[in-house]
């Protein structure tokens, strides 16, 4: 999925596709799950690792994946920055609520990837999320005499609406023939979880260019594994040379 780009890199950092990186206007999310409750799962990095780094760290990184993952609008971010200033252990609360979310999401598609039956107790969290979620979705007129699903956004914004559609995509993912392609990346301490749009459902990375080349360069190479560093992706990216 395209995200924008910032209008500048500095020099000394490569130009990235997928994101993965600081800019000096936040960060640029990796959105490469292909389905958006797949890429909030994804906002836990070296999540098989010891040492998992949290990238949602303040409600302003959670609206600016929603964002940059196309669940809000600009101007519906906007407005929920706003709102988050002025209520901020509110939003510190909705924050909380979306990444204890984003774990039930995670274990649900964990166990769909790996064939194994989903806990109830889990089935049962999603039910309930999407209960919520679908209260504030209204149906409307659409070009071409069709109609859609939209989200209900008032002058005074519900600080959970990032969730809306992660949830919605969640109930859409699970109930499809499409979950058959859910995989989790083989990559080390990696785990993220993607849709396989393969031909022969044998993709095997989140991303060829981060897990895939550094699976590559170190059995080229012979390597002994090394823990990934802090900025795995980024330097993933750079290229094996320096991985
Ligand atoms: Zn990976």
């Amino acid at each position: 999925m395209a995200v924008e780009m910032p209008s500048k890199v500095p020099a000394n950092q490569p130009r990235v596709r997928f994101g993965g990186v600081q800019t000096p206007r936040g960060y640029l999310f990796e959105l490469t799950g292909g389905r958006l409750c797949l890429d909030l799962a994804n906002t836990l990095d070296e999540r098989a690792t010891d040492h998992p780094r949290e990238l949602l760290r303040g409600y302003k990184d959670l609206v600016d994946w929603a964002v940059q993952a196309r669940a809000l609008s600009s101007a519906e971010g906007q407005r929920l920055r706003r709102h988050a200033a002025a209520h901020p252990s509110l939003a510190a609360r909705a924050l909380g609520r979306t990444t204890a979310t984003r774990e039930v999401l995670f274990a649900i598609f964990s166990a769909a990837a790996r064939r194994k039956a989903v806990p109830a107790g889990l089935l049962d969290a999603l039910s309930e999320l999407s209960a919520q979620a679908f209260a504030r979705r209204r149906l409307e007129n659409a070009p071409g005499g069709s109609f859609e699903w939209k989200w209900e956004f008032s002058e005074r914004p519900d600080l959970d609406s990032p969730l809306w559609a992660a949830v919605a995509s969640a109930v859409d993912l699970l109930t499809s023939p499409g979950v058959d392609r859910v995989r989790q990346c083989e990559g080390d301490g990696c785990a993220w979880l993607f849709i396989d749009t393969s031909k022969n459902g044998s993709r095997r990375w989140c991303d060829m260019s981060v897990c895939g080349n550094r699976a590559k360069a170190r059995r080229h190479r012979g390597r002994p594994r090394n823990p990934p560093p802090p900025t795995r992706r980024h330097r993933a990216l750079l290229g094996p040379q320096r991985d």
